[in-house]
């Protein structure tokens, strides 16, 4: 269940299985059925997953249109030579029009400063830019207040160079079972349903309607409109570690190093910065090459564990920059370049991402995003008759 190392001299690595994207975004794709599209989110190197490495796959899958945060993101992702429509969601501003129209991006419109931008760099090009508004109906966050949307709507869409197709608002607790979050996910919902029907009674006709991120996607069928917006649940995490999803995913990602040392401390020895544990009985230890360097948080220090032959390995003292030490106690015949395993599975064993989570008291969106580019990613293409 472990992939041997890159050959490179690459010693930490994350190894994502794009047929496992694929398949997530496939599963997906079933359970909003029919016509639903699906928008899969890409933002933060794919969350980590890598973005075009990611986006490729999830098309595979049946996604048909990409999401990320920032203009710059969807340049790289054509660079990278993705075709498919590129929504933008977060703010770009009025000096973003000429990259957003060169590229080809569907901007996500909140002022008319950037609207009329974008409308004259398009005007320029002989086209017509693609272009979404987004409702604030409950997040706080970005967004035109559900009031002021559809005067503004009936103001882009005026605009000669642009192509409103679209309007999306974003959910603030989709993920949450209890009932109070529930209601508040319908309301939010019935506040953008409210804006709809005035903006199409004003005679405008969006084609891309939408607002499920992955825990409305999977949660909230009521939402689905014309497009879903998933993200985590394409990389096969949980929008909430604490509710099983009624789709079958596995997680795209796994972790893994290799031991970089291994020996028996004595007892009353102190091990790592600030010499916060110390051994209290002859103690194997391994060395594990991987540190906050790596976006390995330093929270897990004294409280993360690895595997290493299948089993756990508890990590003792702090985690640093480039290294950490774990306690191999138990473990039989731990050897020098043994692979180990941070998140992902070894044996019966396993450590899922959510579980990382928990020990660095964030969740598991934060984990595999926070991976940096010195973890060398290593693909695992998905099988060629797997590909339809
Ligand atoms: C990140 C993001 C998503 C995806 O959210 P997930 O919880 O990862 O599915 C969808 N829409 C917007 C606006 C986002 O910022």
């Amino acid at each position: 269940m472990t992939t041997n190392p890159p050959a490179d001299g690459a010693i930490t690595y994350a190894v994502i299985d794009l047929s496992v994207i694929m398949h997530n975004v496939r599963a997906l794709k079933a359970h909003v059925g029919g016509p639903v599209e699906v928008i899969a989110v890409v933002k933060a190197n794919g969350y980590g997953h890598g973005a075009a490495e990611a986006a490729r796959a999830a098309l595979a899958g049946g996604a048909t249109r990409l999401a990320v945060a920032r203009v710059d993101e969807g340049v790289a992702l054509r660079q990278a030579g993705l075709a498919a429509p590129i929504l933008v969601m977060g703010y770009a501003p009025p000096d973003a029009a000429p990259f957003i129209v060169a590229h080809n991006l569907t901007a996500t419109l909140t002022t008319w400063e950037a609207a009329q931008a974008v409308s004259a760099q398009a005007e320029a090009a002989g086209r017509r830019a693609p272009v979404h508004v987004k409702v604030d109906t409950g997040m706080g966050r970005f967004g035109l207040l559900p009031e002021e949307a559809a005067a503004f709507v009936d103001q882009v869409a005026a605009l000669p160079g642009l192509d409103l197709e679209g309007m999306f608002t974003h959910f603030a607790v989709a993920d949450e079972p209890a009932e109070a979050s529930r209601a508040y996910t319908r309301q939010q919902f019935a506040r953008f349903t409210d804006v709809l029907r005035a903006v199409a009674a004003a005679g405008h006709r969006l084609r891309v309607r939408h607002c499920a991120n992955s825990a409305a996607t999977l949660f909230h069928a009521e939402t689905h409109l014309d497009a879903v917006r998933p993200g985590i649940a394409i990389y096969g995490l949980r929008p909430n570690a604490e509710v099983a999803p009624p789709v079958a995913l596995q997680p795209a990602l796994a972790l893994q190093s290799r031991v970089a040392r291994v020996r028996t401390l004595p007892p009353g020895s102190s091990i790592s910065y600030g010499r916060t544990y110390t051994t209290t009985r002859p103690t194997p230890v391994a060395l594990v090459p991987v540190g906050y360097g790596d976006g390995y948080h330093r929270l897990l220090s004294n409280r993360g564990a690895v595997l290493i032959n299948g089993q756990r390995a508890p990590i003792v003292g702090r985690v640093c920059m480039d290294q950490f030490v774990v306690d191999v106690t138990g473990i039989p015949d731990v050897k020098q370049d043994d692979t180990v395993v941070l998140i992902g599975a070894q044996g019966e064993a396993r450590i899922t991402a959510e579980e990382v989570a928990r020990w660095a008291e964030t969740i598991n969106y934060e984990v595999t995003t926070s991976l940096l580019p010195r973890v060398k990613r290593v693909y695992l293409p998905p099988a060629a008759d797997d590909v339809r």
